[in-house]
């Protein structure tokens, strides 16, 4: 099998996974405990906390450890809604946000926010004028993804940040850093982001760890009610495991960014120069988005049967993301994009990474040739 769902999740390091078994192993105390291996539980922590702030470039106190990015998220736009609600109610997001963002902002709106969504070009990408006129003095947040993870779509976050800072110094800016870290390169200063979320499972670190930035000053309301742990932020046994095994995983994803953009990069040019050659397609993302993710629709082709057509040939791909794959609507992010329906139903999503070689496109680019040769009359004959 061949695994081309690294935007869902990447094999961990083996490090990674060495590392978090020898903290299980010997390493079990309370943090918050006061004797000897509480404490050297808290000073793990304090360690790792340095490495991912270092992978960041902002300070240690600035790191609220999570357990992933979809807490992350809701931690930001609901802890900035419910502390500034008292400034104002005025949300900004794009329609093509992950769930943990977009739904996020729909709870705020049930309960009495007014949120925007900025609108996405055909390629995904919003429009820095458009956010110009939105901005207003009662608008508390921001969110823009860096990297979209349906379609690798690169938001123009340093445009975005100078333009929310002109326009309304107050307003925060919220980030969904999950696709980004480790493919392109971050710059949390340079886009004036005040909160950046991570996710560790998604740079081949472990699950249930991640990192919310919180920019110096800013304050959020908690949402977890609790021990206190994360100076107040996230109440909950702290999952040191994950935490030091995720320090890891920054780490070296960010060591190894260069080699990442060279050769995931150019598997990925590799692979749309010959998708572009396929019949009645329309190409969801091309080579001004990130490295790894390809985007795909097949006219007339239900994503689902592409995709267990190309799982009988040894390849794992995905339809839309992993956490909406199972709904059977349309992908939003597509339709957001100006796609019609039925493209948006026929997507298929290949994201790779530094464990895919030259060899696996090669495998992969037979597999999509016989796959739709072989489905497109099925399918053109079923639609009669
Ligand atoms: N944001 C983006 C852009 C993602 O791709 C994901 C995961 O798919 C998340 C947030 C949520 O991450 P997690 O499921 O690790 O909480």
């Amino acid at each position: 099998m061949i695994y081309w769902d690294h935007a869902a999740s990447t094999p961990p390091y083996e490090e990674v996974i060495q590392t978090m078994a020898e903290v299980m192993r010997q390493h079990y105390g309370n943090p918050s405990s006061i004797h000897r291996m509480g404490e050297d539980a808290a000073k793990l922590i304090k360690r790792s906390r340095e490495v991912c702030a270092a992978a960041l470039g902002v300070k240690p106190a600035e790191i609220i450890l999570t357990s992933g990015a979809t807490e992350g998220n809701n931690m930001a736009i609901k802890g900035t809604a419910f502390q500034y609600a008292g400034r104002g109610k005025h949300i900004i997001t794009t329609a093509t946000e992950h769930p943990s963002v977009y739904d996020s902002c729909l709870y705020l709106r049930e309960h009495g926010f007014e949120v925007t969504f900025l609108d996405v070009d055909r390629k995904g990408r919003i429009h820095p004028d458009q956010l110009r006129s939105l901005i207003r003095k009662d608008t508390i947040l921001v969110s823009i993804m860096h990297v979209n993870n349906e379609t690798g779509a690169v938001q123009p976050l340093e445009a975005a940040g100078r333009i929310i800072k002109q326009c309304n110094p107050l307003t925060l800016f919220h980030v969904d850093g999950v696709q980004g870290f480790g493919k392109l390169h971050v710059d949390l200063q340079a886009w004036q982001a005040d909160l950046y979320t991570l996710s560790a499972h998604k740079i081949r670190g472990p699950k249930g760890a991640g990192v919310l930035f919180r920019r110096e000053g800013v304050q959020l309301h908690p949402l977890l009610s609790g021990g206190k742990q994360e100076s107040g932020m996230r109440s909950g046994t702290e999952n040191y495991p994950g935490i030091v095994a995720m320090a890891k995983a920054m780490r070296m994803a960010k060591e190894q960014l260069g080699t990442f953009g060279e050769q995931v990069g150019a598997l990925r040019d590799e692979l749309l120069a010959f998708i572009r050659t396929m019949p009645a397609l329309a190409l969801n993302s091309d080579e001004d988005g990130a490295p790894h993710i390809v985007n795909v629709s097949f006219s007339g082709m239900k994503a689902e049967v592409l995709l267990h057509s190309l799982e009988e040939h040894g390849m794992l791909v995905s339809t839309k993301s992993a956490c909406s794959s199972k709904t059977a609507e349309p992908s939003r992010v597509l339709l957001a994009m100006g796609r019609s329906e039925e493209e948006a139903s026929s997507a298929i999503r290949i994201s790779m990474g530094l464990t895919n070689t030259e060899n696996d496109v090669e495998r992969l680019k037979d597999a999509l040739q016989d796959a739709v040769e072989r489905l497109t009359p099925l399918m053109t004959g079923r639609n009669e």
